[in-house]
């Protein structure tokens, strides 16, 4: 093809490596010529062969190009940012790219502020009748009352992801701990209400405000909850494709995904995530607008589960920012 495509990967700590494993998998796939930029944790940026050392690596500590950086954006057709979390995943790099009139793939500034932040997602999902797990907000420096309900909590910055800063809190412990870990990442954290034997269930979407939806996948692991390590070390958690589900509960997760979609203005793509309680509650947990595509994501195995291959996805995500 003759599509020229420039993949930014790295950011700021708390998803960096997962950031860099992602641009892997999809440098190794992309069918399109692609160039590599990568953002150090410092925030200044590695270009060319830098660039790709860094991949090789799995970290880059420091860059060497302030911001902005002597890229020359006229030579490229579509930006890919596959950064996770704050600064990629939040629009703030999505509005860098909306300056320049560089297509990009992935969800524009509002969506993906939206979809990155947890208790304003909620809100919104709440507002429009999508069940959400009940949780109450604090922004640093205010009084912590008891939330009303019951133990265990979950405690999350609002906007982080890959389970960074998250903690459970159990019925015989005390929330002291697991708000100060979420606040050494955000400014702003949720108390949620833990659901009891809950099953994860996950779908992935791909389309401009009107997605289509992969097959509905489940994850299980040993561990305590589905956080970082479980997450990201091979062989700790199990993916299930498809989830042995009711064809009714997973037609449900697709169709309120789809809905949630349109309504939260998702462009290119999400992989969005719900839990099943034990008493058969279904609530949306969360949006991420630029899921992993590392070796153990799940968003593109969904859709290799549903017939579509990763560079075919890749593809596919290319032409919907053109379109956008
Ligand atoms: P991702 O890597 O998917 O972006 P994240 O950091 O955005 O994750 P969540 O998906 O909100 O965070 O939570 C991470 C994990 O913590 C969940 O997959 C689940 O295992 C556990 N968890 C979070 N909230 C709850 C809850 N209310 N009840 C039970 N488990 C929860
Ligand atoms: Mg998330
Ligand atoms: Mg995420
Ligand atoms: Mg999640």
């Amino acid at each position: 093809s003759n599509l020229r495509i420039l993949l930014i990967a790295g950011g700021p700590p708390g998803e960096h490596e997962v950031s860099l494993s992602s641009a892997r998998g999809v440098l190794a796939a992309m069918p399109h010529p692609t160039e590599l930029a990568v953002i150090a944790k410092d925030g200044l940026w590695l270009l060319g062969e830098d660039a790709r050392e860094a991949l090789v690596a799995g970290v880059a500590e420091h860059g060497t190009h302030r911001f902005p950086p002597d890229i020359p954006w006229q030579h490229y057709d579509v930006a890919f940012p596959l950064l996770h979390g704050p600064v990629g995943e939040d629009g703030v790099i999505q509005g860098f790219l909306e300056l320049l009139g560089l297509p990009y793939v992935g969800a524009g500034v509002t969506s993906s502020a939206l979809c990155m932040d947890k208790d304003l997602c909620k809100r919104v999902l709440h507002q429009a009748g999508i069940p959400v797990v009940p949780w109450v907000t604090f922004y640093k420096g205010e009084p912590t009352p008891e939330p009303p309900f019951k133990p265990p909590y979950f405690v999350k910055p609002a906007n982080t992801g890959s389970s960074v800063g998250i903690s459970k809190v159990r019925a015989d412990q005390d929330a002291h701990k697991a708000l100060a870990q979420a606040f050494a990442w955000d400014h702003k954290v949720l108390v949620e209400q833990g659901i009891e034997g809950v099953r994860e269930l996950e779908v992935a979407l791909l389309g401009n405000i009107h997605a289509r939806s992969s097959v509905v996948g489940e994850i299980t692991y040993q561990a305590e909850f589905y956080d970082y390590e479980t997450k990201y070390t091979p062989g700790r958690a199990q993916l299930h494709l498809p989830a042995s589900i009711s064809p009714e509960i997973a037609e449900r997760i697709q169709a309120t995904a789809i809905e949630a979609y349109r309504i939260l203005g998702v462009r290119g793509m999400a992989r969005v995530d719900f839990f099943l309680s034990g008493q058969g509650e279904l609530y949306l947990n969360e949006f991420n607008t630029i899921p992993g595509f590392t070796p153990t994501s799940m968003y593109p195995k969904l859709w290799q589960a549903s017939g579509l291959a990763y560079p075919e996805l890749l593809d596919q995500l290319v032409q919907l920012a053109l379109r956008a």
